[in-house]
């Protein structure tokens, strides 16, 4: 039998986690829970309901600020994440099937890490920072770029949390968000695209191209946002895609290669 501790509040929460490393902690369990026979855990720290680690915020210079408990349906019907961040509610409409957005936490989806988690290109196309905590020494915030040091490796210690996800208000940006699975719903991704491109008098003056599922994790695609930068948008920027994904039981890298080639300039035309 493993224990389960319960903190009340995000202070508690913090001081369990420094006391107790042994303890995973455990927001929805929509990851944790599938592995809890084949890799089970000594102790779990209960994070779902945590007072001060969910919901939804809009802070200074008009930035949300994400709850790391906080559940992919509130994401997907939140007015302020849908006017600064449209993407990201799409991504959270798009995770499994009902139950799962109504019980998996964005804090959840960003720590599994894995490649082809929903909502990491998003919140890489969208420059998100995370906000992670420790009962010793606080609060930092680190750009998700940093954030994803390998493969399930991430920059957070063995006594902080995730506690945040801020993201800023892009709403002046052309956004886009295309999740290509085996059917059209309930399906892990095979390739994911995520882009935001800012133009002044038709020029790019700002791109971010992300990917998941063709990578270790999700990545930027600097090739492409480099050859974007400076010119009205040109659909040919496609061809400088760079990326060597693998083959696996949910698509060959040849398929996901062509795949990632496609979506992209499919995005790039639209523009
Ligand atoms: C049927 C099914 C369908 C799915 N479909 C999709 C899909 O389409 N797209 C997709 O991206 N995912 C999918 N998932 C995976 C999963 O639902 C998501 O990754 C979800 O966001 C995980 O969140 P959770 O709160 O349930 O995480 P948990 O299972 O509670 O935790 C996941 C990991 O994060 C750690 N963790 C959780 N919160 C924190 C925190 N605040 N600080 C530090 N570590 C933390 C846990 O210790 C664990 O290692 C699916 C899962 C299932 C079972």
């Amino acid at each position: 039998m493993s224990r389960v501790y319960r903190p009340k509040d995000l202070a508690e929460a913090l001081q369990m986690r420094a006391d107790h490393p042994e303890a995973a902690p455990l927001a929805g369990g929509t990851d944790l829970m599938v592995t809890r026979h084949s890799a089970p855990r000594e102790a779990y720290l209960n994070l779902f309901n945590v007072e001060g680690l969910s919901g939804i915020e809009v802070i200074q210079g008009g930035a949300i600020r994400v709850g790391a408990a906080t559940i992919h349906r509130q994401i997907a019907c939140s007015p302020e994440i849908q006017r600064a961040a449209p993407i990201l509610a799409e991504a959270a409409r798009v995770i499994g099937g009902r139950q799962i957005q109504n019980r998996g936490t964005i804090g959840g989806n960003i720590a599994n890490a894995s490649p082809a988690g929903d909502t990491l290109p998003v919140l890489l196309a969208l420059d998100a920072q995370i906000e992670v905590q420790s009962a010793a020494r606080g609060a930092r915030l680190i750009p998700i770029e940093g954030f994803f040091k390998g493969y399930k490796q991430l920059d957070l210690a063995a006594d902080e949390l995730i506690t945040a996800v801020i993201v800023p208000d892009h709403h002046q940006d052309a956004l886009y968000f295309r999740k290509v699975g085996t059917r059209a719903a309930v399906a892990i991704s095979q390739v994911i695209l995520a882009g935001r491109v800012k133009r002044v008098e038709g020029r790019v003056i700002e791109a971010r191209v992300a990917f998941g599922s063709v990578a270790p994790t999700p990545i930027r695609a600097r090739e492409v946002e480099a050859a974007l930068i400076g010119h009205p948008v040109d659909p040919r920027a496609a061809d400088a895609l760079d990326v060597h994904p693998i083959d696996d039981i949910r698509g060959t890298a040849v398929y996901r290669r062509a795949v990632a080639h496609r979506v992209l300039r499919t995005w790039l035309r639209a523009l």
